[in-house]
């Protein structure tokens, strides 16, 4: 490239550089998506196709981007979380976020008519932003994972009881606010069920656990994976796995299944049974 006088303006430009061996966590949520659920009539409290949608946005995003080892979704928000060891754009935090959000935000576009074709898409148009944040261990990381599976729950009791107040109970929103507020879980599972014979624990799945995409690759990888005791650490403390090795689990990688989970992730089960997904 030619270089020319006004070339020095590039010296400008500041990166952030995502501190190494950590988990990079990018978070995407809906911009507005109150009022955007509301002009696109989404069902409440849960519109399925909506969420559908979001998983299968963020399963397209993960097949771009394999080094993203899985990613959590609920309501209009999603966590994509990257391998430790991950160095993707040289680990640049606004490439990373920025790639994210669009590749996501471009396929909520493309696959809306395929999961919502009743409805055209017109202005309202969805839109979202991100954030970066880093965890520094398997427990941080863990925690951050219960901490969203939590809010699901809670938002997802509130919301099933709220609109079981409106649309069978006769409410209207303000009373219903009313009536929530400073209810316990106990207290909306209780008018849950005498109020409308809704036992909350049989509700959708999906709703009250929210959605967990992973690569498949259990059985061959289990194999080859390399015991994390027996790499090599080095001095800057980033665990080295050889090329060839990292090649292997590429392409492994890139051939298994994706897979969405509706489960418990606060438990120790669901890490343990599948290790590889917080290497
Ligand atoms: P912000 O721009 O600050 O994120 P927001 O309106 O998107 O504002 P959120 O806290 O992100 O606020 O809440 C998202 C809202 O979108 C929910 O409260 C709910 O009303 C709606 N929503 C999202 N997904 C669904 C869905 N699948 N079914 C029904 N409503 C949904
Ligand atoms: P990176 O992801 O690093 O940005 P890139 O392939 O997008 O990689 P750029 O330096 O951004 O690299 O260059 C964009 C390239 O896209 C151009 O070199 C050109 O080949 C192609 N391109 C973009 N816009 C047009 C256009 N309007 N007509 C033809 N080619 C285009
Ligand atoms: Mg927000
Ligand atoms: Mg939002
Ligand atoms: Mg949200
Ligand atoms: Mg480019």
């Amino acid at each position: 490239m030619a270089n020319s006088k006004y070339e020095y303006v590039k010296t400008f430009e500041q990166t952030t550089t995502l501190l190494p061996n950590t988990y990079i966590v990018v978070r995407v949520d809906g911009r507005g998506f109150h009022k955007f659920s509301t002009k696109h009539d989404f069902e409440k409290p849960n519109d399925r196709a909506a969420l559908d949608l979001m998983n299968a946005a963020a399963a397209a995003v993960m097949k771009e981007l394999p080094d993203i080892s899985f990613a959590y979704g609920i309501s209009d928000e999603f966590s994509f979380i990257f391998e430790r060891s991950s160095r993707l754009f040289d680990r640049r935090e606004s490439k990373i976020l920025t790639t994210v959000v669009s590749t996501f935000t471009a396929y909520y576009l493309h696959l809306w008519s395929t999961f919502v074709p009743s409805k055209p898409l017109t202005p309202l148009l969805p839109s979202f932003d991100g954030r970066v944040v880093l965890y520094p261990s398997t427990q941080t990381m863990r925690d951050y994972m219960s901490w969203r599976q939590v809010d699901c729950h809670i938002n997802n009791l509130y919301n099933t009881t709220f609109w079981a107040l409106v649309q069978r109970g006769g409410m209207d929103v303000t009373k219903a606010e009313e009536k929530l507020k400073g209810t316990l879980a106990a207290d909306k599972n209780e008018i849950l069920f005498s109020q409308f014979g809704i036992n909350y624990n049989n509700e959708p799945e999906i709703y009250r656990k929210g959605s967990i995409i992973f690569c498949d690759v259990s059985y061959p990888y289990h194999q080859e994976v390399p015991d994390p005791a027996a790499l090599a650490v080095s001095k800057n403390s980033e665990v080295e796995i050889s090329k060839t090795q990292k090649e292997k689990e590429r392409k492994r990688r890139s051939k298994a299944e994706i897979v969405v989970q509706h489960t418990d992730i606060i438990k120790d089960d669901f890490w343990e049974q599948r290790p590889w997904l917080l290497c």
